[in-house]
């Protein structure tokens, strides 16, 4: 190990002397010299220590379809470096020689050498990869900062176990990344892998909600995770991402104006059209949202329409009572527009500032 890195990112001194790692879902506990079954860690004199920082054992220069990545920077190539060490042990290892082998080889290189070279090599930017960058999280981290001052993209190829903190921090410097789905069933990443699927899934959705570019892989593996089944369960779950966590089907037009024909019965304060309609729905040639274009003879409505406002405020028009407006409420909407105090959330809406809604771009 060199010296340019201290002490280890994420983790805790216990009072037995020995050091709690809270970089992984393994949670390593390690004494005295012990380090983590990842390769990557050791508890040297009390201190989590990171083995690999500013060491590199590979350094290529790849296609970016190598990574692979087919929507990111295609046709360019990518520096790509690995240091040894991996916190899963995937009995089908491919790269089994660097990812599982803590003592490989290495050289030394620090995040301006990776950033020199990158440039030198007219490479788009720095692929970490071959074995699990998110282990060698500390240099990562450096030299991603490094490669983004530089203008450099950063692309990450991983297995996607971390905690979730610690990847939080990271994934702002990251780019791009392959994560590795290797299965829909945690009895296969206990039994193959000994690791756990649920952390995989939680650190997808996490790249995905920090706006990284992600393409997943999935290796297929003769009678271990290539059942038709298996495979309809991850394609099922990998088209359910970004979208609202929700199984239930669209709501059907006809429902919904049979419930506000409903309502209108039995309250009798839910205002017909033009006060008053469902929501989100889709426009029929009988919406109050919606005409026929001049000289017309069959014009069909839009395909869909999201029109709004459910029920019309102010005196009912069948009974003419105001509706049960909270006390609250009405003082709010009775108040005049001010400002709010300086520091508050509302401190920025003042007119005399250029206040109101933010602006797109
Ligand atoms: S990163 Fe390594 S040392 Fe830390 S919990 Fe994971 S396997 Fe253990």
């Amino acid at each position: 190990m060199s010296g340019i890195a201290p002490a280890a990112a994420w983790w805790r001194r216990l009072p037995n002397g020995q050091a709690a790692c809270d970089l992984c879902p393994i949670g390593c506990r390690l004494r005295e010299g012990q380090s983590g079954p990842c390769g990557t860690r050791a508890n040297r004199g009390g201190v989590m220590r990171p083995l690999h920082y500013g060491r590199v054992a590979t350094a290529a220069l790849d296609p970016i379809e190598k990574k692979p990545l087919y929507h990111f920077h295609p046709g360019r190539d990518i520096l790509s470096v690995a240091a040894p060490g991996c916190n899963l042990h995937c009995l089908f290892c491919q790269n089994w020689s660097l990812s599982q082998e803590p003592d490989a080889p290495t050289r030394p290189a620090s995040p301006a050498d990776l950033v020199a070279a990158a440039r030198a090599q007219d490479s788009v930017g720095l692929a970490f990869t071959y074995s699990e960058p998110l282990v060698w999280y500390e240099f990562v981290r450096d030299a991603a900062l490094a490669a983004r001052e530089a203008g450099l993209a950063v692309v990450l190829v991983t297995n996607g176990y971390l905690n979730e903190e610690p990847l939080a921090e990271l994934l702002p410097l990251v780019d791009a990344a392959n994560i590795d789905l290797k299965a829909m069933d945690d009895a296969f990443y206990r039994r193959v892998c000994k690791a756990r699927l649920a952390p995989v899934l939680a650190a997808i959705d996490g790249f995905l909600a920090a706006g990284v570019h992600v393409e997943l892989t999935n290796l297929l593996i003769p009678g271990h995770n290539d059942a038709p089944e298996a495979v309809d369960r991850l394609v099922a779950h990998v088209a359910g991402l970004g979208r609202p966590p929700t199984s239930a089907p669209t709501t059907r037009p006809g429902a919904c104006r049979r419930r506000r024909r409903r309502a209108r019965r039995c309250c009798g304060r839910v205002s017909r059209p033009p006060r008053g309609w469902s929501g989100c729905t889709w426009a029929t040639r009988r919406s109050p949202t919606w005409t026929a274009p001049p000289g017309a003879i069959r014009a069909a409505p839009p395909a869909t329409r999201c029109s709004s406002i459910a029920a019309a405020a102010g005196p009912s028009p069948t009974c003419a009572r105001a509706p049960p407006v909270p006390a609250a409420a009405a003082r709010s909407r009775s108040a005049p527009d001010r400002p709010g105090r300086p520091g508050s959330l509302l401190a920025n809406t003042s007119p005399e500032r250029g206040g109101g809604p933010p602006r797109a771009p």
